[in-house]
């Protein structure tokens, strides 16, 4: 039996394999058909739970959704749940990095505070749920940096280091990220159930 990932996102898919080793993990594009349904949610939480719901449906297995993104104090926590689509509906990361830069434009180093955010929803075939957030606090640089990672990556460094997600190795971000936070805190519900052993 197989945990369904309820993403098509590449850069997520690969973090939470890392994160999940001894889990046995099927993307949902692998399922014919599945759906991808509209994140109409206002939080993070809601987001993760359509997702996660409407592929445990489809697939008849349980299924593991994760809903996150940037929140930056200076835009009031934009860009938000609307991180993924911030400068468009098909926009793409150095879309999103333009915009973002665009409207952080002005604003000095200090001024520059952020927060990843990400919430992973569990939803078993017989409809029960779970959720767990994890949050991670740095700040966005003027100029982005590095080729690893995805999304934001280039322009976040986490609090407490000097080089962004992008530039840090993968066990790094895998050992401080939102998401390693999120999927830490829902482990123990990943170990109760029958048919997934972590
Ligand atoms: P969604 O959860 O599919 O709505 O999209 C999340 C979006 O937030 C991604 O497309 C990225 O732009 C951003 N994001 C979430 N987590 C990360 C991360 O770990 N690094 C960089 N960007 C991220």
């Amino acid at each position: 039996m197989t945990l369904v990932l309820a993403t098509r996102n590449p850069g997520k898919i690969a973090e939470i394999k890392a994160l999940l080793p001894s889990v046995p993990v099927t993307a949902a594009a692998s399922f014919a058909g599945c759906p991808e349904p509209d994140e109409t949610g206002r939080t993070f939480e809601e987001n993760a739970l359509i997702k996660a719901r409407a592929v445990s449906r489809y697939t008849g297995k349980t299924a593991l959704a994760d809903d996150s993104g940037l929140e930056v104090d200076a835009l009031d926590g934009a860009p938000g749940v609307h991180s993924a689509r911030y400068a468009g509906t098909d926009a793409t990361d150095q879309d999103n990095i333009r915009r973002l830069l665009d409207a952080l434009d002005g604003i000095s180093d200090g001024g520059r505070t952020a927060r990843f955010r990400c919430v992973v929803a569990v939803v078993v075939p017989d409809g029960r749920t779970w959720t767990a957030e994890g949050t991670c606090e740095g700040r966005i640089l003027q100029t982005p940096r590095g080729d690893g990672g995805f999304g934001y990556d280039p322009l976040f460094v986490p609090a407490g280091y000097e080089n962004t997600f992008a530039e840090l190795d993968a066990g790094v971000k895998n050992r401080i990220s939102h998401r390693a936070l999120a999927l830490g805190r829902i482990a123990d519900v990943l170990k109760a159930l029958p048919d997934i052993r972590e």
